[in-house]
Order: C-alpha cells, then structure tokens, then sequence
C-alpha cells in the first residue's frame, strides 16, 4: 500500500461526506453498497446521494473512496447506454445474421431417439400431442423417447435458417440501432469496506461527523477539531467544541478516545484535564470506545469530565444526547 495513499485517506476520514458514509458501514447500517435500479434514471446509489447532494457527485465520490483504497468494490452488473444519446434505456435484439431482419422466429429442435429424426417442434406437433413425421410414433417421454436438441431459428424476411441470431441494439430514446462495437458498457459497482481502512477509520474521525450533525441539529454552534485558547496563552486543541446561547455562551467540549485494545487507560482523562484546567469550559465529555479503567473513571469524577463509554457511534451519540440536552446520569 503506498504512502500517499495512506495521506490520501486521512484527509478523507476527516472529510464530512467520508465520515457519514464510513459512520453507516461501521455501524452495521450497510453491509456492502448496492446501486438501486431504476428504469428511467438507470442505476443510483441514494444513500450516498442523500449524503453528498445529487447523483453526478456520488459516483466522483465513490470512484474516490475506491481509488484511495478505502472502499473495495465488484461488479453488480453491467449497464448498456446509447453512444449517441446517453440513454440507458436499451432494448438487445435477436436478429437475422444474414439480413439483420428482427423478425425472426425462434423454435426448438427435437430429435427422435429410436429412429434418429431431428426437426423443429411445430412439426412434431399434432395437437397437444407430439408425433414423429418421418415414423409416425408418439413420442411421450423427454430425454426417453425423444430429447431436446438446441434452437433453431428461421428469418421471416429472407427465410434462411441459423442457431445463433446476432444481437442489435435499440435506443428506445433517439431510436438508433447499434452494434455490438457502437454500444456502450459502462460496470456497476457494488462496494463494501475494506478491513484495513475500517480499522484507519474506526481510530476516531469517522466518529466525529454524527457527533456534529447532531449537536448542528439541536442548534449548537459546532467546530470541530477546534481550538481555544487558554488562561496560559497556549492553544488547546479538541475534537469537538459546541457553544449554545447568546451573549455568554455555554461552552462544551468533547474529545474522543479508542482503543483497538478494547480498554482505556486514564492517559486522556490527564490529557483532557490539563487542557480544561487552562481553557475552563462549562462541560468535558470524554467519549470512551469502547471503554475505560476503573481508575480513569475515578478521576474524570474528580476532574468533572463526564465520560461515555460506547461500542459503537450509535450508542456515542445516543448517550451523548441523553446527558447533554436532557441531563441524565
Ligand atoms: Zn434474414
Ligand atoms: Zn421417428
Ligand atoms: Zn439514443
């Protein structure tokens, strides 16, 4: 993997749109990314649309994600659009290779086992029965008596006979027929993400954008990372700070601490006390994935930093909400 590929996807992970969508992989909300289908706009992802704003940018930003190596992908299908009009509604007809007649009649072919007679099935068929023309036998049981034997089609234009027609292409828009070397492909993707970026992501950033839209959502003002300034002159930065309310505002911030351990040590508990202790805001969360020490919870006490342990983001935001806009312990 190469270096600035690696730059390439922190900055990503910093990103809002990366964020938000990484935040629904992570949390089990989608598996893998499939395209939906629809027959007058083709194929759309309106996940990723709802996040990045229209169509045209989610596919820029997917190809993003890919390219980067964030987000593996394979193909869901292939989609066929006209090279004059873009149109993706395309009709694949069966024609004539001697004419190129549509009109063509598809039959099958069904041979008579005991006396080797091979012919079309309209031919065999004498009502609902089927009867061999050359012998006169009935014939009742497929694969027995008699067995299917492949297609053969007939051209109503010309009459020539073939087993392989040869496919055209129809734009239903512009109304262009096209051959195999005009059309266009153009591959559908469904993507997931990759194990080595889940694991980049989950060290926090991807954390951060449902953290700030939800305290957007309940009307705080929200910078994040951010920086104050403390009684010392010296600038702190955090993960998140919130401020709500006019003239003096109230001002919460919020840093987020993980560990691939599974537990947390107190370090950002210290970490997080020597910065409020300067910059003196009215609350200190720590958010703690997914958990943390006896001992780093004893002293958030004495520091009045309150801590949230959580698993997952969902479970982040939902504690965090409880305790900052409803005060609940
Ligand atoms: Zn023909
Ligand atoms: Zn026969
Ligand atoms: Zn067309």
């Amino acid at each position: 993997m190469s270096k600035t590929g690696k730059v390439e996807r922190l900055e990503l992970y910093r990103d809002r749109d990366t964020q938000l969508l990484l935040a629904k992989f992570l949390n089990g909300e989608i598996k893998e990314l499939e395209p939906v289908y629809n027959p007058k706009q083709g194929y759309s992802y309106p996940k990723v649309e709802a996040i990045v704003g229209d169509s045209s940018h989610a596919e820029a930003f997917l190809n993003k994600l890919h390219e980067t190596r964030i987000l593996e992908r394979r193909i869901y299908d292939k989609i066929l659009y006209c090279p004059k009009c873009s149109s993706a509604s395309i009709s694949v007809r069966h024609c004539c290779p001697h004419c190129k007649a549509l009109d063509i009649k598809k039959s099958c072919l069904i041979e008579h086992v005991k006396c080797g007679y091979m012919d079309v099935e309209e031919n065999f068929r004498k009502g609902s029965r089927l009867v061999c023309p050359k012998c006169h036998e009935e014939l009742t049981r497929i694969d027995v008596d008699h067995r299917k034997a492949g297609v053969w089609c007939t051209c109503k234009e010309c009459s020539k006979s073939f087993d392989v027609p040869i496919a055209s292409y129809f734009c239903r828009d512009c109304r262009g027929n096209f051959d195999f070397e005009e059309i266009m492909i153009k591959n559908i993707y469904a993507y997931s993400l990759r194990e080595e970026a889940k694991n980049e992501a989950t060290s926090g950033w991807v954390l951060i954008a449902p953290i700030r839209e939800l305290l957007k959502n309940e009307g705080f003002d929200v910078e994040s990372p951010a920086f104050l300034k403390g009684k010392s002159g010296a600038n702190h930065m955090f993960d998140v700070v919130a401020r709500k309310g006019r003239g003096t505002q109230k001002v919460t911030v919020i840093d987020l601490a993980t560990s691939s351990e599974g537990i947390i040590s107190e370090q950002p508990v210290i970490a997080l006390f020597a910065k409020i202790f300067d910059v003196s805001p009215d609350d200190a969360y720590l958010i703690a994935m997914p958990k943390i020490t006896e001992n780093g919870k004893k002293m958030a006490q004495l520091y009045k930093i309150q801590i949230i342990e959580a698993k997952n983001e969902r479970d982040a935001t939902k504690t965090l909400k409880e305790k900052m806009l409803y005060g609940k312990e």
